[in-house]
C-alpha cells in the first residue's frame, strides 16, 4: 500500500464535503432540501465580466504561459480598487501577489513563514483552511477564542506573553466567517501593536470585505498605520463579484511576505489563465453597481431571516457583515445534534458550529445563500419543530 507522508496525516478531511454529501443523500430521497450550509454564492457572475472572458478567450496571447506571478494589468486593477475603496496605496510590483482564490494564499503563507513546530495563532471558531496550511507546514496551532462577550474578537491580553513571543504568524478574519462579526479601526490598531511587540506576521482574511449590514462599511486591515510592516491582507473576487468558481484572489501588503508567496506560486502554478486575469481586471475596473446590488440583496435576505426568526421565537444577534448568521442552538442540543435534526426533519442544511472549532459549539452557521422566500421557508420549517420559546 501507498504510505502517505507524515504531513498528510495532520490534514483534516474537508468538513464541507461531508455536509454536501449528507444534503445530497437527503435530496436523493426526493426531499426538497434547502442547503444553507456551504458558503457558495448562489447568483451568477455579472454579465460584463463573463463577456470579458469570452472576448479574452479569443486572444492567442492568453493561450501561452502567462508571465510568472501574473499580468501587470491585473495588479494595477487591484491596486486602483484598494485606493478607491479604502484609500490604501500599494506598489503593484512588490506588494501584490495574484492567487488561485484566497484559499491558496491562506495555505501558502504558513509554508512561507513556519518551520516545523513554529506557533501560529488561529481564531476559534475559524475558517478551516487556516488549520490545513499550518498542518501542511508542520506548525503548531494555538487557538484564540472568539466569544460573544468580546464581540467575537480575539482578546490579545488573554494570550500569555511567552506564547505570543513564540508565535510567528496569526490569522484574523473580519467580516468574520462564521460569526458575522466586523472589526473596527481600534481593533486593527491593537492587532498591529500586538504583532509588532511580539514579532508576529499578520494574515488578515478580508474575503467578505464587501458585505456589511445595516449601514456598516467594513474597513481593511491595510488602512491601519503600520499594517504593511507586519502583514498582508487576503482579498478575493469570489464573494464580491459572485466569482467563486473563477478562483481569483490576492495577497496585498508586506513586500517580504508577498515576495515569498509569489515565489511559492511561481513553483506551483506559474499563474492563472490569462483570460481569467483579463476578466478579473474587468471586475475590478468596470462598473461597481453590481457590488451595490449584491450588498442590497444580502441585506434583504438577512432581514427576511430575522423577521422569520422573530415569528418562530428564535433569538439571535444580527451579523455585522459576511453572508452568515451565527445562531445559538436551542437548549438540550449540541451544534451537531441540532444540525442533524434540522436536516432530518426540516430538510434544511446548516453548518454545525463545532466544525469551526471548540468555541463554535452552541451555534450553527446559516448562509444567506438562497432567495428570500426560501430562507423564510427554511426558518419556518425549523420553527415548526417546536424547539424555541
Ligand atoms: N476566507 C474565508 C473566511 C472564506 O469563507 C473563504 C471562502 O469561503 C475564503 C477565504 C476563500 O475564498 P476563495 O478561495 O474563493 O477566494
Amino acid at each position: 500500500p501507498i504510505q502517505p507522508a507524515d504531513r498528510m496525516t495532520g490534514l483534516p478531511t474537508q468538513f464541507f464535503s461531508k455536509l454536501v454529501r449528507r444534503a445530497n443523500e437527503q435530496a436523493a430521497k426526493g426531499r426538497d432540501v434547502i442547503n444553507l450550509g456551504q458558503g457558495n454564492p448562489d447568483r451568477p457572475t455579472p454579465s460584463h465580466i463573463v463577456s470579458a472572458l469570452q472576448e479574452a478567450v479569443e486572444n492567442p496571447l492568453y493561450h501561452r504561459y502567462p508571465p510568472f506571478s501574473g499580468y501587470p494589468f491585473l495588479k494595477e486593477a487591484v491596486v486602483n480598487r484598494y485606493k478607491e475603496d479604502y484609500g490604501v496605496e500599494l506598489d503593484p510590483e512588490k506588494e501584490v501577489a495574484i492567487l488561485f482564490g484566497g484559499k491558496t494564499g491562506l495555505i501558502e503563507i504558513s509554508q512561507c513563514l513556519l518551520n516545523p513546530g513554529d506557533v501560529c495563532l488561529v481564531p476559534d471558531p475559524g475558517y478551516p483552511d487556516y488549520w490545513s496550511g499550518v498542518a501542511l507546514a508542520g506548525g503548531r496551532m494555538e487557538y484564540m477564542p472568539l466569544t460573544a462577550n468580546n464581540a467575537f474578537l480575539p482578546d490579545y491580553e488573554a494570550i500569555p506573553p511567552e506564547l505570543a513571543d513564540k508565535a510567528k504568524l496569526m490569522f484574523i478574519n473580519y467580516p468574520n466567517n462564521p460569526t458575522g462579526a466586523v472589526a473596527n479601526a481600534d481593533f486593527y490598531a491593537k492587532t498591529v501593536e500586538f504583532a509588532s511587540k511580539h514579532g508576529i506576521a499578520v494574515a488578515s482574511d478580508f474575503a467578505y470585505g464587501a458585505i456589511g449590514f445595516d449601514g456598516q462599511q467594513p474597513i481593511s486591515f491595510l488602512q491601519t498605520p503600520g499594517a504593511k510592516e507586519v502583514g498582508v491582507e487576503f482579498y478575493t473576487l469570489s464573494k464580491t463579484y459572485n466569482m467563486a468558481g473563477w478562483r481569483v484572489g490576492f495577497a496585498l501588503g508586506n513586500p517580504d511576505i508577498v515576495g515569498l508567496i509569489n515565489l511559492i506560486q511561481d513553483h506551483y502554478y506559474c499563474s492563472l489563465f490569462g483570460g481569467i486575469q483579463a476578466a478579473a481586471a474587468e471586475a475590478l475596473n468596470g462598473p461597481q453597481s453590481c457590488v451595490t446590488e449584491l450588498q442590497d440583496m444580502y441585506q434583504f435576505r438577512l432581514d427576511a431571516v430575522f423577521n422569520a426568526m422573530e415569528r418562530v421565537g428564535w433569538k439571535a444577534n444580527k451579523p455585522g457583515g459576511s453572508f452568515f448568521c451565527w445562531l445559538p442552538v436551542p437548549s438540550g442540543h449540541t451544534s451537531a445534534s441540532f444540525a442533524d435534526l434540522v436536516l432530518e426533519q426540516a430538510d434544511v442544511v446548516v453548518a454545525p458550529g463545532i466544525g469551526f472549532g471548540e468555541h463554535g459549539e452552541g451555534y450553527v452557521r446559516l448562509g444567506l445563500l438562497a432567495p428570500e422566500a426560501r430562507l423564510e421557508e427554511a426558518i419556518l420549517r425549523i420553527g415548526r419543530l417546536g424547539l424555541f420559546g
